[in-house]
C-alpha cells in the first residue's frame, strides 16, 4: 500500500520513514517529492492538528492516495503558548532556524529559571481521498536553556533541554531524540490509526 507523506522536506522523510518502520508500519511510503505537481498548502489553522489536516487532506485528494502529515512547533510558558503554530515563522519568514532561534532567547532573556518551561508539539494525521480523517498529537515538555548547544537536530532544537536531561536536544543522538520526540511520540501513536483507516 502506499501512502504520501505530505512534505518535500527530506530530512522530514528520512526521519519519518525511520519512525514509521519502527514502530511497526509496512507501507511505501512516497514524500512529495514523488508528485512535484501537487501545491503547496498554506498553514493557515489556528492549532498544530487543523493544520495537518489540511495539509493530509490536500495531498490526499490531489494524488488520489492516502496521506499523512504533520505540523509541529515550540509553545513556551512564558510567552502564554507561542510561538505555537507560528514556530517555523517567528522571525518573519519562513524556516529561518537560527533568527527564530535568536529572537525567541532575546525576547525570554529576562525570564528566571523556574518559569524557562516549554514544550515541543506535533500533530500527525492521516486522510483518505474520499475524506475519512484521523489526527493524534505528541508532546515533549522541558525548559529552554539560556544559549544554544549542540550541533544535531534543527530549529529550536540547541535551546531545548527536555524534562529529566541535562542535554539539549540537539546534543541527543538521532535515535534518542526519536523515542522522546513529540514526532516520535505523534506518529507512533497514528500508525493504529492509520492501519484502521487503510482497513476501513
Ligand atoms: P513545520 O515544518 O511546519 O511543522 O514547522 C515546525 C517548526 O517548529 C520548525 O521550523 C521548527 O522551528 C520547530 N520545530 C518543530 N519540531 C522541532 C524539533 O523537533 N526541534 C526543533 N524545532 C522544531
Amino acid at each position: 500500500m502506499r501512502v504520501v507523506l505530505a512534505t518535500r522536506n527530506r530530512h522530514k522523510i528520512v526521519e519519518l520513514r525511520r519512525i514509521l518502520a519502527g514502530a511497526g508500519l509496512d507501507v511505501d511510503l512516497a514524500g512529495l517529492d514523488v508528485f512535484p505537481d501537487v501545491p503547496d498548502v498554506p498553514e493557515t489553522g489556528a492549532t498544530f492538528a487543523e493544520n495537518a489536516l489540511i495539509k493530509a487532506h490536500a495531498v490526499a485528494r490531489a494524488t488520489g492516495l492516502p496521506a499523512i502529515a504533520d505540523d509541529s512547533g515550540i509553545a513556551v510558558d512564558a510567552l502564554n503558548g507561542m510561538p505555537g503554530v507560528l514556530s517555523a515563522r517567528w522571525s518573519g519568514r519562513h524556516g529561518e532556524d537560527r533568527a527564530n532561534l535568536d529572537l525567541l532567547l532575546a525576547q525570554t532573556g529576562d525570564v528566571p529559571d523556574e518559569r524557562r518551561g516549554a514544550w515541543f508539539v506535533c500533530a500527525a494525521a492521516a486522510a483518505r481521498p474520499d475524506g475519512a480523517e484521523r489526527v493524534v498529537e505528541g508532546v515533549l515538555a522541558g525548559s529552554l536553556a539560556h544559549k544554544p548547544r549542540g550541533e544535531g537536530g534543527f530549529g529550536y532544537d540547541p535551546i531545548f533541554v527536555p524534562e529529566g536531561e541535562s542535554r539539549t536536544t540537539a546534543e541527543l543522538s538521532p535515535a534518542e531524540k526519536d523515542a522522546i520526540s513529540h514526532r516520535g511520540r505523534a506518529f507512533r501513536a497514528l500508525v493504529p490509526e492509520l492501519r484502521a483507516l487503510l482497513e476501513g
